[in-house]
């Protein structure tokens, strides 16, 4: 266990899922006890180590007596250390998974409190339509043919869809857009694995483990040699892997145990990956159409840096969105969120919201979060602070340094068809759908004739 992760922060009392003063307490007896345990474990392993050696003398010495005797303490002594070792083990589980569930640290200038206490910071595109119920992306998917929301329910189950026709090619106009746009800002084009291993989730600021509060799809594989049919009761069930939640898991994931030279920083890398989520607990409005569903595609910013620089490069992933957002002509704002809507990860978070006429309200369109070294001091992600650390040092050592990450949203393909879709449907006199006006930087991206 890294004192590191232990004790790097305390500040875990704002959060919703905040940490009690008690289990903080609990996590410095634990290490306490940690550091006392291993203490005594290695005075007594080298009190073994000097048995040994009379063992050793005796033997040279022919002296059956104090061998035996010798004998009798290494036996004891081995007991003493296979139970203090077994208690150790236990202790480092516990502190492990209480420490590893305190969040990052936040920003000052971050908001204390609920959700409602969001500060907006600027507000961009046209003037927001009136809310207007005949402009509900539902409708107007239907009417234009765009998605399918039937079948994706007959097929897999509510809130899994098809897009269908259009609706198709917008989602590959979407994509292909926000990654030109994330290219031209120097961003390198990565495409994820969409299946991760639950520690790499965990170690990212997820918590797939927590089954009862778990927005993960949980994988079972099956080892073809344990049972022959896929109907019969699985016997060989390996639960250590998860559908991704975000592509900021793989992307994280890819820089895991690296050291970074100072020179290739920052990294700045796009990620393209399906993103899903269990969504449990969610009903109402909110699931209706496309809104909140359980499979979407996502364009992902993911920047690692040094640890000066995560500040300023947060405003520099914000400006490259607000090219995107503003690109398709939406009205919408960014919000500096408050403490309660931070994840474990984040230090701070800017969320887009894009004014949806048809929903009456501003949804969510993006995220960006700021995870210092959180997720770095996790997985491993460490930097040099200079390259002439490349050449050892007379001591022999390299300065290392946890880097810090940033995730955020280029694209959320379905939450970008909602507002398009409420803001850009065209009405015929009788009030009827009769199309849909689409931004015009998408013309570039579109596939077949529009
Ligand atoms: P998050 O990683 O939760 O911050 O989500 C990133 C973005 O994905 C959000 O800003 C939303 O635009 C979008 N999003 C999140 N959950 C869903 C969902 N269940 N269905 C569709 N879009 C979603």
């Amino acid at each position: 266990i890294s004192e590191n992760v232990v004790f790097k922060s305390l500040n875990a009392f704002n959060r919703k899922a905040g940490l009690s003063v008690g289990a903080i307490q609990t996590i410095e007896n634990l290490y306490a006890k940690q550091k006392e345990i291993s203490g005594i474990l290695n005075s007594k392993r080298h009190t073994q180590s000097q048995i040994e050696a009379r063992i050793q003398k005796a033997l040279r010495h022919n002296d059956a007596t104090a061998k035996q005797a010798a004998l009798n303490e290494a036996k004891s002594l081995k007991a003493q250390i296979g139970q203090m070792e077994k208690q150790l083990v236990d202790i480092e589980d516990q502190l492990y998974d209480l420490a590893s569930s305190v969040p990052n640290d936040t920003h000052p200038d971050v908001p204390i409190g609920p959700e409602n206490l969001a500060v907006t910071l600027s507000t961009h595109g046209p003037h927001p339509l009136p809310a207007d119920p005949a402009r509900d992306h539902v409708a107007v998917g239907k009417a234009l043919g765009l998605f399918d929301l039937e079948a994706g329910s007959q097929v897999t189950g509510s809130s899994w869809y098809y897009l269908t026709n259009e609706g198709a090619i917008l989602e590959m106009a979407l994509t292909n857009y926000a990654l030109s746009v994330a290219l031209n800002h120097g961003f390198s084009p990565v495409i994820t694995p969409d299946v991760v291993r639950t520690d790499i989730a965990r170690r990212c600021g997820f918590q797939p483990r927590d089954h009862t509060a778990s927005q993960s799809y949980h994988i079972s594989t099956v080892s073809p040699a344990s049972h022959s049919s896929p109907l019969e009761h699985p016997t060989h069930v390996h639960p250590d892997l998860v559908l991704a939640g975000t592509a900021e898991i793989p992307l994280a994931g890819l820089f895991a145990n690296k050291i970074i030279p100072n020179s290739t920083l920052p990294q700045n890398i796009v990620g393209y990956g399906r993103a899903f989520r269990a969504e449990a607990g969610a009903r109402g409005a909110d699931t209706r159409g496309l809104y909140r569903v359980h499979q979407f595609t996502k364009v992902e910013l993911f920047v690692v840096s040094k640890e000066e620089e995560s500040e300023a490069l947060m405003e520099e992933m914000r400006k490259i969105q607000v090219e995107i957002f503003e690109g398709l002509g939406l009205s919408f704002r960014v919000l500096d969120m408050p403490t309660e809507e931070l994840g474990a990860s984040a230090y701070r978070k800017y969320d887009m919201e894009a004014w949806m006429p048809g929903r009456g309200g501003w949804g969510e369109i993006s995220s960006t979060s700021n995870c210092t070294d959180y997720q770095s001091r996790r997985l491993h992600i460490r930097y040099r602070k200079s390259d002439a650390d490349l050449v050892p040092s007379s001591s022999g050592s390299s300065q290392l340094a946890f880097a810090h990450t940033l995730n955020g949203t280029a694209a959320a393909v379905p939450r970008l068809i909602v507002a398009l879709l409420e803001n850009g449907v065209r009405f015929n006199e009788t009030g009827s759908v009769v199309g849909l006006d689409l931004p015009s930087v998408l013309e570039r991206f579109w596939l077949g004739k529009r």
